[in-house]
């Protein structure tokens, strides 16, 4: 197949991108570089079947030639990214979202978008169930992420509906794995670094919150079914395994062998109090469920960070 996924130098992108070739796969990768750069795809830069182009998805474009799936990912994902640049994540989540639907439609593809738990927003129902509509501040601070995503879940069910496009909603959980953005805020990297550099793990709040976390292999071979599938109602993906954020900083201590200390810190506003995916439905659908441990998945991850960060302070 030929496949255009856009936000393709993202974390999730970029691995997307390499699983799409090893399955034989052409891609044409989009990005504009707002918060994914394009060191994620360096080690692409000799395939022939892989090409990137530099567009902004809120921007007109023309795609030449077949394609045969459309895949939106493009989007600021992390807390810190959005509140810096909420019209732009508006944008992308309903204009650009737009175009990546009028490209499938031309092409008669087919097309995946990546949503987020986050249009569960601070859920009253736990764990989150794909029939639940979600608790979500329309004016908060996280609202330009939020109903960004839940207006293009809507729009991706209007193309399906009104033009038959073949649409595929993923409603993604917090997903960690190499390639995040060292400073990109998330509780992965952050707590991850400041492990590694001996330097206070900053816990927000009282650390109660839940959370859990998915490996980005197990989430983007969630994706690469979903994308086959005739599924076209939202589908969780991400790790049924939930913790306090207190108990992940106290895992990270243990993993990186660390003596950090813990510093509470404000709870930002809205930060959603549980969250924990039911993927009763990836099960049932797509066979899919995650296989990497968490255990494991973070082992990776450090070495990732270890290498990111020797590399950094050479520099
Ligand atoms: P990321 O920030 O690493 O990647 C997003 C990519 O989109 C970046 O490369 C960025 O430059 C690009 N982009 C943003 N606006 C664009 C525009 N207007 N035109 C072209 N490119 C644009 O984030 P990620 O973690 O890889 O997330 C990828 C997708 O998965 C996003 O849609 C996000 O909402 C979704 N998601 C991720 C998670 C997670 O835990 N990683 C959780 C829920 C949903
Ligand atoms: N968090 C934290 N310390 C940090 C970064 C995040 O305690 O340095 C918390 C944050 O308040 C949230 C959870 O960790 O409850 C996950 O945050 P993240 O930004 O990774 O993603 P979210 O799930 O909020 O989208």
């Amino acid at each position: 197949m030929r496949i255009v996924v856009s936000g393709a130098a993202g974390f999730v992108g970029s691995h997307f991108c390499d699983r799409l070739l090893a399955e034989g796969h052409t891609v044409v990768a989009l990005d504009n570089f707002l918060t994914g750069a394009a060191g994620n795809l360096a080690h692409l830069s000799g395939e022939p079947r892989f090409s990137l182009i530099q567009q902004d998805i809120t921007e007109p474009f023309s795609i030449a030639g077949v394609v045969d799936a459309v895949v939106n990912m493009a989007s600021p994902a992390s807390p810190k990214d959005y509140l810096e640049h909420p019209v732009e994540t508006l944008a992308v989540g309903s204009a650009g979202t737009r175009r990546m639907l009028d490209l499938a439609l031309e092409k008669h593809a087919r097309f995946l978008l990546t949503s987020t738990s986050e249009c569960y927003g601070d859920p009253e129902v736990h764990p989150q169930v794909e029939s639940y509509w979600g608790h979500v501040n329309p004016v908060g601070p996280r609202s330009c992420y939020d109903e960004s995503k839940r207006f293009a879940e809507a729009l991706t069910m209007a193309y399906h509906r009104k033009h038959g496009v073949a649409t595929s909603i993923a409603r993604i959980f917090n997903t960690y794995g190499p390639r995040m953005k060292l400073d990109d805020g998330r509780v992965v990297p952050a707590f991850l670094c400041q492990a590694l550099a001996g330097a206070p793990l900053t816990v927000f709040g009282d650390g109660s919150q839940t959370r859990s976390f998915c490996y980005s292999s197990d989430l983007v071979e969630g994706l690469y079914r979903l994308m086959l599938s005739d599924e076209r109602y939202p589908v969780n993906l991400g790790n049924p395994r939930e913790m306090t954020i207190l108990e992940f900083a106290e895992r990270i201590r243990r993993l990186t062998g660390s003596h950090s200390p813990i510093e509470f810190q404000p709870l930002p506003e809205d930060d959603p109090k549980q969250r924990c995916p039911d993927i009763g439905k990836a099960r049932a659908a797509l066979g899919w469920e995650p296989r990497v441990t968490l255990e494991e998945g973070l082992r990776l991850t450090v070495e990732y960070f270890r290498g990111e960060t020797a590399g950094a302070l050479k520099a």
